[in-house]
């Protein structure tokens, strides 16, 4: 049995959650005097702390209980809240597999908190042998599975994931981000059988909605009451609840735009693997490339002179590079700067 309450941060255990005046009259009618908000405009008025009717719409899309769902200010706010709940600064450690996406590291390195980190194997996928030492840490608190993983743009097999949340007590998190252009299924169904298991998505990716900052967290309902205690009062605007309902509501745009961007992302892949200079498409279950050339600087550089951004990740992967798949015309613009590279 995992004794969640001893995994949390003493300090957050203890925590008196601060009391918005929202929390103490959620009421809709009436003479509104109680939060010092001004009286005039159209978003004069603060938003609902606990996103209701979002979090309503989500639990029909997804079939998980609003107790069990946090929306946070994308879900990089989510990756920041969990060390906060569960890592003490200067004592306890979490864990990630490289190359994986970087804000593990820096939100880690905001919290003061030792990052431990992992090789994947030559296929990106978890070690187990290199892993399972590590797990009976008692200062190990959080483990970070990326996947789809950026930027290697594979998911992580799931026999591996759950050999861990088998033998690890403290907390896995696993980030789904991309899993929305995935054939694979989400790992939701985890949850029923592992109160320790967070599950992040997000809506900035194949939702759209970038700019809108809405991640998700859907894990326990103990855990999710934590996100709730430890976030600021309002951290997810009208605005950013509003433009997700409006996702949802026009689901059937969110499904024909994946399937064009999946449908892109082989057309482009088949077009770059004919270039002399690319030497390998990674295979991917995200809306990216990643693709070993012969020169990853030269290639972002010779790019960048023809105003396309790539992002070059040779520092993760010796000698590649990360493409977004764009629209089709983005696309050909692509492939026409890199058919003129010589
Ligand atoms: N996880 C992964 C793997 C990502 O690649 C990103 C963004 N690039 C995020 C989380 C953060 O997404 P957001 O904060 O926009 O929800």
């Amino acid at each position: 049995m995992i004794d969640l309450k001893k995994l949390i941060r003493p300090n957050i255990l203890e925590l008196e959650q601060y009391s918005s005046a929202r929390d103490e009259f959620s009421g809709k009618d009436g003479v509104f005097l109680d939060a010092n908000e001004n009286p005039f405009g159209q978003l004069n008025r603060y938003p609902d702390p606990y996103q209701v009717n979002l979090k309503e719409k989500i639990e029909n899309l997804k079939g998980i209980k609003s107790a069990n769902i946090f929306i946070g200010n994308g879900s990089d706010e989510v990756i920041d809240l969990a060390f906060r709940i569960f890592c003490n600064p200067g004592k306890d450690k979490a864990l990630n597999f490289i190359p994986t996406y970087g804000m593990y590291t820096v939100s880690a390195a905001i919290n003061q908190v030792e990052l431990l980190q992992v090789p994947l194997n030559n296929d990106f996928q978890i070690d187990l042998k290199k892993v399972e030492p590590l797990l009976k840490d008692e200062n190990l608190k959080l483990i970070f599975i990326c996947s789809p993983n950026n930027p290697t743009g594979n998911i992580i097999n799931k026999n591996d994931i759950i050999s861990i949340l088998k033998k690890f007590k403290g907390i896995v998190i696993i980030d789904e981000a991309y899993i929305d252009f995935s054939e694979n299924e989400s790992l939701i169904s985890l949850l029923k059988d592992y109160p320790n298991l967070i599950i992040s998505q997000t809506f900035s990716k194949a939702w759209g909605l970038a700019a809108a900052r809405v991640g998700v967290a859907y894990s326990s309902e103990t855990i999710t009451s934590l996100f709730n205690k430890v976030k600021p009062p309002y951290n997810v605007s009208l605005l950013n609840q509003l433009s997700a309902i409006e996702a949802i509501e026009n689901e059937i745009d969110f499904k024909q735009n994946v399937k064009i961007i999946l449908k892109e992302k082989e057309r482009l892949k088949n077009e770059l693997i004919q270039l002399a200079f690319i030497k390998k498409v990674y295979p991917s279950d995200t809306n990216f490339l990643l693709i070993e050339v012969n020169d990853a600087e030269l290639l972002y550089n010779q790019l960048i002179k023809q105003k396309i951004i790539i992002r070059n990740r040779n520092k993760q992967v010796k000698n590649t590079v990360r493409i977004t798949i764009g629209s089709t015309e983005e696309n050909n613009r692509l492939i026409n700067a890199l058919k003129n590279i010589k």
